[in-house]
């Protein structure tokens, strides 16, 4: 496809995570909001590991990808275009600059909703050096006319361009340096077929374990200088949803309790404490989802009930209850959907001290 080369306007390396309002959230006011808020700039520039043997857990990734970045380079070739799915926070960014400093290569960031024209795009593409990786966040928030101008330029290094207006208007191809595109998405399920496929290779980051969250806060913690114990890593962990961002995140905020109220060490019991202070249950459930629970339950007495009721019942917007607060509270078998509508589990009666109804 071609179109008009025209870099006004470009927005390049604009967007992480496209804000907090790219999952419908905005999320600054909640200690478990996955998604990026300010308070994770600090934490981000000096947490994030940099080599794939800083990067914890997902394991079967790291090796499967450990295993691509070696044949690349023993080939003297660029890696195969790489598309990380999964939850906001779980290190898909990370991961994208891992690759690339593992590959020796250089990485542009930018993101799906950054890239509003086919001139975007081009003017990106036609930046970039041989073997960079170009990461693009939010992938399934591009537009489809960009998109149709990624296919060529991933498949044949080709972008087609026409120069010039009206009659004197030509088409002409460009060869492109070779580059690795990196995507991530939180909704694989919003991404083209004919996107999709043109990835080499696709890995699902999954929720890490508590055990592997509290190796991540411990770097973390010795990374800011934070005294830290085995249990009150574990105790952070454990509160942390499976998401190192929000991991770190605790961490920050339990050190500057226990800075506070006690004297600066980091406990089982000064976690729980600090964690219980911030709203922070042992679940890691909020307000929020708390009471998202209580609706179910409580207000429509286990009936199943419709995303958009439940998202007015909690004023909140319906993208944002189904991408941020469902995912984590179904993972914990507390709320199930039905072709009815939303539900509780007994899991949630019992989380919320309630007994379930004899049904
Ligand atoms: P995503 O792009 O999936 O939203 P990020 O890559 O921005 O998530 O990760 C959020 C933060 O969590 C990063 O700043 C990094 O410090 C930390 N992090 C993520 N994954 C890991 C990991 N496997 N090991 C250590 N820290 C991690």
């Amino acid at each position: 496809m071609a179109f008009d080369l025209d870099i006004e306007g470009m927005v390049f390396d604009a967007a992480r995570d496209g804000g907090a309002s790219a999952h419908g959230v905005d999320g600054r006011s909640r200690a478990v909001a996955p998604t990026f808020t300010e308070d994770d700039l600090e934490l981000d520039f000096s947490l994030r590991p940099k080599r794939l043997e800083d990067y914890l857990g997902q394991t079967k990734v790291k090796e499967s990808l450990g295993i691509m970045i070696d044949a690349a380079r023993a080939r003297g070739d660029v890696a195969d275009h790489i598309l990380f799915s999964g939850p906001p926070g779980l290190g898909k960014t990370t991961l994208a600059t891992v690759v690339a400093n593992e590959l020796g290569a250089s990485i542009r960031t930018t993101s799906g909703p950054a890239i509003a024209r086919t001139g975007d795009l081009a003017a990106i593409l036609t930046n970039l050096e041989e073997g960079d990786v170009l990461f693009i966040d939010e992938i399934h928030r591009l537009n489809r006319m960009v998109e149709e101008v990624l296919y060529p330029a991933l498949e044949d290094f080709e972008l087609d361009i026409v120069v010039g207006k009206g009659p004197a208007a030509r088409s002409i191809r460009l060869d492109l340096p070779r580059f690795t595109l990196i995507g991530a998405t939180t909704r694989t399920g919003l991404l083209t077929g004919p996107l999709r496929d043109r990835f080499g290779i696709a890995f699902r980051l999954q929720y890490y374990t508590p055990e592997e969250l509290a190796l991540i806060v411990c770097r973390s913690a010795s990374i800011l200088g934070v005294d830290v114990d085995g249990e009150g890593a574990l105790e952070i962990a454990r509160r942390s949803r499976g998401t190192p961002r929000l991991a770190n995140r605790l961490l920050k905020r339990v050190r500057d309790w226990a800075q506070v109220r006690g004297d600066g060490a980091i406990t089982e019991d000064v976690a729980a404490e600090a964690l219980t202070f911030f709203e922070v249950d042992h679940l890691g459930l909020d307000a929020v989802d708390n009471r998202l629970l209580e609706v179910l339950c409580v207000q429509f007495a286990g009936r199943p009930v419709g995303l958009t009721t439940l998202a007015s019942a909690l004023a909140e917007d319906p993208d944002t209850v189904e991408d941020v607060y469902e995912p984590y509270l179904m993972q914990q078998g507390l709320m199930m959907r039905t072709p009815k509508g939303r539900q509780a589990t007994c899991g949630a009666w019992e989380h919320l001290g309630l007994t379930p109804p004899e049904e």
